[in-house]
Parts: structure tokens; C-alpha cells; sequence
């Protein structure tokens, strides 16, 4: 799952990036507001971390924008402390979570982790489909109990199949969101991917739709 960081004070901005990438997910920066908008609006992210002060584009402008444009992505807003105006703002303007600097790293991952869990329609914060079991918080695969060690990349790809289960998921979709914008794509890639992530989980949970993407089960066992 791709998640774009919009945060205009680079060691801020470094420092989520990293706690980000060692989550399971793929951390984007950006650090001016037009650039925050056009890549928010057209990018496929599981979520959005939005700083509200920034040059060119404030915060707040821009989430209006991207609620106006229709965009339902989650976002969650860094505000300065004390100023609980500016959290109100926020959440008016359709913000779905806030967080208050300087905050613990922790803490946001924790809130994002909510936020993706809330927007996949997951209440527990384990998923299990069949008798495979995934946990965000520790990014720990396991089927029938067992632990499965799997690379960053695997973990990835099952985690995005996970939060969007029910649904099918096309090569280009997946090659979207386990990749960052500036590396290479390649949907040959994902083919071989899902073929050794099959082998290390039980083979029956993700279904191949022939010209359409990937599948797993709506409902857990
Ligand atoms: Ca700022």
C-alpha cells in the first residue's frame, strides 16, 4: 500500500518516510502544496499523511480540493499543538484523523494502520482469510498458526490483497501500489511475485482471474 507524505520540513518528512517504508508500505514525500494536490489527486495511495502548513498550496486548501474532486482516500492531518481551531478546520474539511506535533512516530503509524484497517471495512486488527492470518502491526504472516517468513515486497503484496479482499485486483493496480512512483514497473514481475508468495502461503487464497487481476475471499474462515 502506497502512502503519500506531504510534509514540507524535510527531517520531519525523512523520518516518517522511514518509519513508513519499515511498516510494509511504500512511502512517497512530496513538500510543496501544488505538487502534494496534483499527486494526491491522481495517484493511487491507501492514505495520505498531510502536513497543513506548506509552501504554494496550504494543507487545508488542498484537502478541500481533493474531497471536492471526489477523492475518499484517508488522510490524516499534522497540526501544530494547541491549536484546536485548525483541528476542527480540518476535520470539517474532511480530514480523517489528526495528530498534533511533535507526536511519536509510534503513534502515527499506529493511527495509519487504523485508518487502512477502518477503510478495508476491518474491525479485528488481524485479517484472516482461510487459514491465513496477517498482522499489520508486526507485518507477521502466518497460515495454520505458523509464522511464514516472507520478504518485504511478498509482505507487501499479501497486505494489499488482504485490506482490498473481495475485490479484484489487476496486475497494474498491484504494480501501483507495492512499487514507489520512481521505480520501475513491471507487471511480469507481479505474475512471478504472486507465484512465489503462493508457494510460501496456502495456494488456495489468492485466485487468478484470468485477464482481470487477483482475488482473495471476501469473507474469513
Ligand atoms: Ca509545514
Amino acid at each position: 500500500m502506497r502512502v503519500l507524505i506531504v510534509e514540507d520540513e524535510q527531517r520531519i518528512a525523512t523520518d516518517i518516510r522511514d518509519a513508513i517504508n519499515g511498516s510494509g508500505y511504500v512511502a512517497e514525500v512530496v513538500s510543496d502544496g501544488e505538487e502534494a494536490w496534483f499527486r494526491g489527486s491522481t495517484g493511487n495511495y491507501s492514505a495520505i499523511i498531510l502536513d497543513l502548513g506548506l509552501p504554494k498550496l496550504d494543507g487545508l486548501t488542498i484537502l478541500k480540493r481533493w474531497r471536492h474532486e471526489g477523492l475518499a482516500t484517508p488522510v490524516i492531518i499534522l497540526t501544530a499543538r494547541g491549536t484546536w481551531a485548525e483541528r476542527v478546520d480540518g476535520i470539517d474539511a474532511g480530514a480523517d484523523d489528526y495528530l498534533p506535533k511533535p507526536f511519536r512516530m509510534e503513534e502515527l503509524i499506529a493511527r495509519i494502520r487504523a485508518l487502512l484497517r477502518r477503510s478495508s471495512g476491518q474491525v479485528q486488527p488481524i485479517i484472516t482469510i482461510d487459514s491465513v492470518t496477517l498482522d499489520p502491526r508486526t507485518q507477521q504472516v502466518s497460515v495454520n498458526s505458523i509464522p511464514v517468513n516472507l520478504t518485504p515486497l511478498e509482505y507487501r503484496l499479501i497486505s494489499y490483497l488482504f485490506h482490498n479482499r473481495g475485490r479484484i485486483v489487476s496486475q497494474a493496480e498491484l504494480s501501483e501500489a507495492l512499487y514507489s512512483h520512481d521505480s520501475e514497473r513491471d507487471s511480469n514481475a507481479i505474475e512471478a511475485l504472486v507465484g512465489r508468495l503462493r508457494r510460501k502461503i496456502k495456494a488456495g487464497v489468492i485466485e487468478t482471474r484470468r485477464g482481470f487481476g487477483y482475488v482473495v475471499a471476501a469473507e474469513g474462515a
